[in-house]
């Protein structure tokens, strides 16, 4: 196989896939709009830390990156949950502290892919380079230069791989296509980043090990570690509406509700109110769309294909995982048309799971979370999972064990907690469910 390579986008899925393909003795041209981050800031408020888990964790050890990376995670076990009287509960994510998700900075793990990448001689890292359209039938990227050099590039490649993120220019150009079917369906919240300071010790100021969650019904706030001592907190908020985005304005404002809603907040982020008013509110939504390629010449991967909302922390973990299974696709099929059509129709039965489920995650991280039967059935789970080595929560389906499709996860997982939380809105006492009869009717169901 000689064929010419090109990758739109060095995030983190146009990344590791250059990395692939190089492995395999492919010459691979990556193009990114934006200039090298390791030279530039990371922009404040996009972002900044993701959680890391088994998928994404066995994509990156295939490209032998997985134990630098890990060491510059920060293990988080379990949620902490912040009631509006300051009360912390903590739930663990699986059966013991073995299965954690990990809290790693974006622009760190990029930076470490970029690294690598830049390693192989036959892959050409192009900075600077925006994609402004395409020509699909030719196979042709048409890049204009970004600062000084201006000019317009045609860059001809026999297959063409579209890592141009949520709002990709590859999948506008596939619009026009008679058999392209595409939606976005944006939430009616939006996003704002604060911070959490470390101590002047440079200690964290609240439990380091854990994803920590103020779920306020229908809104919430999550906030996750970072290595030099800060949390890089989320608020998750109506666009529109009495409390909103839109509403919440003045500094008086902000702080009244800061101190009605997130009580045990105010003294834990000094910069609340420069943060709130400064750093952008991002959009939120999930794109589907289909068929991800165009003959054997374009492939759509990661958000370009399959944005979703982040209340899963799989968006990463899910694009890292097409670049493993494109693979596989590669290796089995005879030419690449049609392994890019076996790996798209394949695959996206497991995006849209996981688009689905990240949406439920949001009602149940914002108000589920708080519910005592919610909390009774974790109890149940634990039990389970400690008791059946079997038993997988919905949860550990999809973040501990990448060998369950996250269709299957989906299905089976929903099936479970239905049950589940039917039985403990009926007991008050989980000492009064009988375990293994649980266990046969969930094996049996
Ligand atoms: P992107 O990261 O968007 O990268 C696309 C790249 O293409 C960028 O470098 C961009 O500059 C470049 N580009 C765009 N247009 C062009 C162009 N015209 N020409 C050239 N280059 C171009 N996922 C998780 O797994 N865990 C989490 O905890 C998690 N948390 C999240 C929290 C938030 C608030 C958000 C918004 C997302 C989160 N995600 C998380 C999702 C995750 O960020 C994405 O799934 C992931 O970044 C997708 O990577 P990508 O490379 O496909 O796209």
């Amino acid at each position: 196989m000689s064929s010419s390579i090109n990758i739109i986008g060095a995030g983190l899925t146009g990344s590791l896939l250059a990395i692939y393909f190089a492995k395999r003795g492919f010459s691979i041209h990556v193009y990114e709009k934006r200039g090298d981050m390791r030279q530039a800031r990371v922009e404040a408020g996009r972002s900044i830390n993701l959680a890391l888990s088994s998928r994404g964790i066995r994509a990156l050890e295939q490209a032998g990156i997985s134990e630098e990376v890990l060491k510059y995670a920060i293990q988080m076990p379990g949620r902490m949950l912040h009631a509006v009287n300051g009360t912390l509960t903590y739930v663990p994510y699986g059966k013991n502290e073995s299965e954690h998700i990990n809290s790693i900075s974006r622009s760190g793990l990029n930076i470490a892919l970029l690294n690598l990448a830049e390693s192989f001689p036959n892959i050409h890292l192009h900075f600077n380079h925006a994609l402004e359209r395409v020509d699909l039938e030719k196979g042709i990227s048409y890049l204009k230069g970004i600062g000084t050099n201006q000019i317009t590039i045609e860059a001809h490649a026999d297959h063409t791989f579209g890592t141009d993120g949520a709002g990709s220019i590859i999948r506008q150009a596939m619009e026009v296509l008679p058999d392209f079917q595409q939606t976005t369906e944006f939430l009616e919240h939006g996003y704002k980043e604060l911070t959490i300071p470390a101590l002047p010790t440079g200690k964290f100021q609240m439990e380091r090990n854990a994803l920590h969650i103020w779920p306020r019904g229908t809104y919430m706030l999550i906030g996750l570690p970072n290595l030099d001592g800060t949390f890089t907190c989320t608020l998750f908020f109506p666009n529109h509406g009495e409390n909103s985005f839109e509403t919440l304005k003045t500094p008086e404002q902000i702080e009244a509700f800061f101190k009605e809603v997130f009580p045990d907040t105010l003294e834990l982020m000094p910069e609340l109110l420069h943060d709130f008013q400064h750093n952008p509110v991002g959009m939120l939504g999930t794109v589907r769309c289909a068929p991800w390629n165009y003959a054997g010449k374009f492939l759509l991967l990661g958000d370009a294909a399959h944005a979703i909302v982040p209340f899963y922390g799989q968006g990463m973990n899910a694009s890292f995982e097409d670049c493993l299974e494109l693979m596989a696709c590669l290796d089995t099929e005879t030419d690449w048309e049609k392994a890019f059509t076996t790996f798209g129709k394949a695959r996206k039965v497991n995006t849209d799971a996981i688009a689905a489920l990240a949406v439920e995650n949001f009602y149940e991280m914002r108000d589920g979370t708080a519910r005592p039967d919610f909390l009774r059935m974790r109890q149940v789970e634990s039990l389970l999972e400690n008791t059946y080595p079997d038993y997988h929560s919905k949860y550990s389906m999809v973040t501990f064990h990448p060998e369950i499709p996250y269709a299957t996860a989906q299905t089976r997982g929903n099936a479970q907690n239905a049950y589940l939380l039917g039985l403990c809105q009926k007991h008050e006492d989980v000492l009064e469910i009988d375990i293994a009869k649980v266990y046969q009717a969930l094996k049996n169901a």
